[in-house]
């Protein structure tokens, strides 16, 4: 087995990753609230831990990967006032809350898919696991660390502080938490302004509602992954991930949880991918930045000249660590996408290149110093710049200025097999231009839709626009007897 290191959110240190029960490998991360489309930054941080995944596999290890569904409990804002976000939707747009997660849990497959992300080993929703979480609430409380008020249950975030470091995963000071927290926020049935939701009690009106021994309510956010987590995982397991802004709140309420409810934190490394940004701001649905896989894959964004396939988006996740910020530009998708078509171009040129007797460069070697990027932290960054070193060594050869045995052209070949394709989850060009037009199909079918909505509402005004729109850009839309087709001049 390799020796790995992973940086650990936890210790603010890279440290060798020594798993529990090797080969085997427990690892969670949190997955989308699906109350609307996924954005590309929530697609970075799922796309790191497919590259983890996918590597963590590929040296040998058994790895359970379980990624959650948040189908219940995620408020608005952090603190414990607002609606549920999934069941504002639902209000808003006259839907069964149910509808609106199939319809986003649906769209976030098929984008995993069109990324080629592997599927997880398990995608637990929050939802199915109601009773796992009030089980978790009530012997948080049994243990005298939350108590229930008018049938909300606070955990005592003071009172656990006095006996473990409940800030250990950010390093902050609690009295600055202290500080800088506002008042009770309008609840004052909570004991500390700290404390948060474990359940909550549920206005009639409130659309997902369970019974428990406290009344009708809802779980809070953060219980769920505790309840998952170690429902398949376990009480300690080894990974636990997700992005930096999950850290400071959720996962810092998850570690409390979970010491509170068995003694134990739950994982022993806390991975955390860094934002992918635009303009230097986080990409992020409430601040109005964000872009959704469709646009980049059609162009149809006014940031953006033109349409990028999915496995050059990849690429373009790729070439930054995953602790590093990633800004997102027309330009940079743009270069991605030049240096991906050359990488893939060599793969093309080394099923044809010719062997020699001897060999001038060392393949083993520069093998093994993909192997090390890797093993440092999952640099991929500097992976890339060893695939781009192996590209030299076939373009050299292919230009008959170097040469290369058999054996090497063998090796180069399992390089490309293992690192590109297996550990980086790229496809080739003709695999990557296919899923391409399974996007355009798929935009097109969002974009039909939304005239087809506009022309039972008799918005002519928008279905016409749509009509032109799309004919300004070289696709015209047929109306027939079974709906609207269309076609790319
Ligand atoms: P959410 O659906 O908002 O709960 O987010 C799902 C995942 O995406 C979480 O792990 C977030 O930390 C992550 N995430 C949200 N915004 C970004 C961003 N701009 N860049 C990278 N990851 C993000
Ligand atoms: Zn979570």
């Amino acid at each position: 087995m390799e020796r790995l290191f992973i940086y650990n959110t936890l210790t603010r240190n890279k440290e060798e990753f020594k798993a529990i029960n090797a080969p085997h490998v427990g690892m969670y991360v949190c997955g989308p609230t699906v109350y609307s489309d996924v954005h590309l930054g929530n697609c970075r941080t799922f796309m790191s831990f497919d590259v983890i995944y996918r590597y963590l596999t590929h040296i040998g290890y058994k790895v359970r990967y379980v990624r959650n569904i948040t189908d219940a409990g995620h408020l608005e804002g952090d603190a414990d006032v607002g609606e549920d976000k999934i069941s504002k939707k639902a209000k808003l747009s006259q839907l069964e809350p149910m509808e609106i997660v199939q319809k986003y849990t649906v769209g976030f497959r098929d984008v995993m898919n069109l990324f080629n992300l592997l599927p997880p080993s398990i995608e637990p929703t929050a939802t199915g696991h109601i009773i796992e979480q009030q089980q978790i609430a009530k012997k948080i409380i049994e243990n005298g660390l939350a108590y229930d008020v008018n049938g909300t249950v606070y955990f005592d975030v003071e009172k656990f502080a006095k006996s473990h470091n409940y800030t250990a995963l950010t390093g902050r000071k609690l009295d600055e938490l202290l500080e800088n927290t506002r008042d009770l926020d309008g609840q004052e049935d909570k004991r500390g302004r700290l404390d948060f939701a474990l359940w909550i009690k549920a206005k009639p009106e409130h659309l997902m509602q369970w019974p428990s021994q406290w009344g009708q309510g809802f779980p809070g956010w953060h219980i769920e992954c505790s309840a998952m987590s170690t429902k398949y995982l376990g009480e300690q397991f080894d990974i636990h991930g997700g992005g930096m802004d999950l850290a400071p709140t959720h996962h810092t309420n998850e570690i409390a949880q979970n010491i509170a409810y068995c003694g134990k934190s739950p994982a022993n490394y806390w991975m955390h991918t860094n934002m992918l940004t635009v303009k230097g701001q986080k990409m992020s649905k409430s601040l109005g930045n964000s872009f959704l896989p469709m646009e980049l894959f059609s162009g149809d964004h006014e940031l953006l000249s033109k349409g990028y396939s999915p496995m050059a988006v990849r690429f373009f996740m790729m070439q930054t660590h995953y602790r590093s910020t990633l800004d997102f530009s027309d330009e940079a998708l743009q270069a991605a996408e030049k240096a991906f078509n050359r990488l893939m171009e060599g793969y093309k040129t080394l099923q044809h290149l010719q062997s020699s007797a001897s060999s001038s460069e060392d393949i083993k070697a520069l093998e093994r110093k993909c192997y090390d990027a890797m093993n440092d932290d999952f640099n991929t960054p500097v992976l890339i710049a060893h695939l781009f070193e192996a590209l030299r060594i076939i373009n050299s050869a292919n230009d008959k200025k170097t040469t290369l045995t058999q054996v090497d052209i063998e090796l180069l070949k399992t390089i490309y097999k293992h690192f590109v394709f297996d550990v980086m989850g790229l496809k080739t060009e003709e695999e990557g231009n296919n899923k391409a037009g399974t996007a355009l199909e798929k935009v097109m079918n969002l974009v039909l839709d939304m005239r087809t909505k506009a022309k039972a509402n008799k918005d002519f005004a928008t279905s016409d626009q749509i009509r032109d729109k799309l004919s300004e850009a070289g696709i015209q839309v047929k109306d027939g007897k079974e709906g609207a087709t269309w076609t790319i001049n």
